[in-house]
């Protein structure tokens, strides 16, 4: 079989929730957006559900729907878009909680669905979304007199502990919040890592659950393993891949590995990328087509069936600097084509 295998440990990612909640005394939710960043949503939700979450954030509403299906009644999902347009039916059939970001998402809320649970999003300097300090002076008291399930914002630049933005979105943050009842979030993974003064009354991890930096001491949760489809010799002077981008200099050994661009395997990164046969470290040659990558496997000794792009070599972050990327970008582009394995918890 040409198919490559991916391999997504939910065990890891409970555990790598249960370190993160570990650190901070509130309650740490979990970012499940984006199919899980793209690892699949229902699965992940479930497990991390069974591992004690209660909590979980999507961006859409539509994205609440599908975690609702595989949950059931009981935990609550939060939605980062807030009420849009049309978002009524789903709201509430799912019973969703926007994050309120305006006050036009306030009156929506309130007239579509009066009584129905909701949260706010504030700006506290990001100016991504959420209600700017203005906005929120204006409509603070009619907000709170109804009682949002949560107060949040989200910070620019958690991932540099030493950035001066996050000492202000935290001073904005409690200049907008202090004294309120509801429970406050200001952390994702980036955050929860800052300390106790960002935690609040929940975080919101995300990339750490998968694996990913800025969580150092995560686990690492995803393997993707390519079949070898061919492999022959190449002469010196003899070109590999479209446009003859690289040039045998010596006598090599090219591997034809099944897996390309079209499955997510970003086509920049192969200057500089490389894979793993068994434990030896094989660059990728040539340009990355849709479906094939040429590897030059000439330093392999026994020349395995498979080799490794993402597992315990190489992490998604280490993938992403050869292309330029964060390692979020590199887990939602993992691609369809692939056979999903799970490892449960
Ligand atoms: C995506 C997101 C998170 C999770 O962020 P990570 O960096 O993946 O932990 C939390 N809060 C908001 C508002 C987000 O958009």
């Amino acid at each position: 079989m040409a198919q490559s295998v991916l391999t997504i440990d939910l065990g890891a990612i409970c555990a790598n929730w249960r370190a993160l909640a570990a650190m901070n005394a509130g309650e740490t939710g979990a970012v499940v957006k984006a199919n899980a960043y793209g690892l699949g949503a229902g699965k992940v939700a479930k497990a991390l559900a069974d591992a004690g979450a209660r909590t979980f954030f999507v961006a859409l509403a539509e994205e609440g729907v599908t975690i609702r299906k595989a949950l059931g009644p009981g935990p609550t999902i939060c939605v980062f878009g807030g009420h849009m347009q049309g978002d009524a039916p789903l709201l509430r059939d799912a019973n969703l909680v926007p994050m309120i970001n305006s006050i036009d998402q306030m009156l929506r809320h309130v007239e579509a669905l009066p009584g129905h649970p909701f949260g706010i999003q504030l700006d506290s300097g990001m100016n991504r979304l959420g209600m700017e300090p203005a906005e929120w002076t204006a409509l603070r008291e009619i907000a709170l007199s109804q009682k949002p399930v949560l107060v949040m914002s989200h910070l620019a630049c958690a991932d540099e502990p030493n950035h001066g933005m996050n000492a202000f979105q935290l001073q904005t943050f409690h200049q907008m919040t202090d004294g309120i009842e509801a429970p406050r979030s200001l952390s994702a993974t980036g955050g929860t890592i800052l300390g106790a003064d960002y935690h609040f009354d929940m975080t919101r991890p995300g990339i750490g659950l998968y694996g990913g930096l800025p969580f150092v001491d995560a686990l690492p949760v995803v393997s993707l393993s390519i079949p070898v489809i061919q492999v022959r010799d190449v002469n010196p002077g003899e070109s590999v891949g479209y446009g003859n981008s690289w040039v045998a200099r010596v006598s090599s050994r090219i591997a034809t590995i099944s897996a390309g661009y079209a499955d997510g395997i970003i086509r920049a990164m192969g200057p500089k990328a490389f894979v793993w046969a068994g434990e030896t470290r094989c660059k990728i040659v040539g340009r990355i087509s849709m479906d094939l990558i040429g590897v030059d496997v000439g330093p392999v000794k026994d020349m395995p069936d498979t080799v490794e792009l993402l597992g315990r070599h190489q992490s998604i972050d280490t993938l992403a600097d050869a292309a330029g990327t964060i390692g979020y970008e590199i887990l939602t582009s993992l691609g369809s084509r692939y056979e999903r394995r799970y490892i449960d918890g």
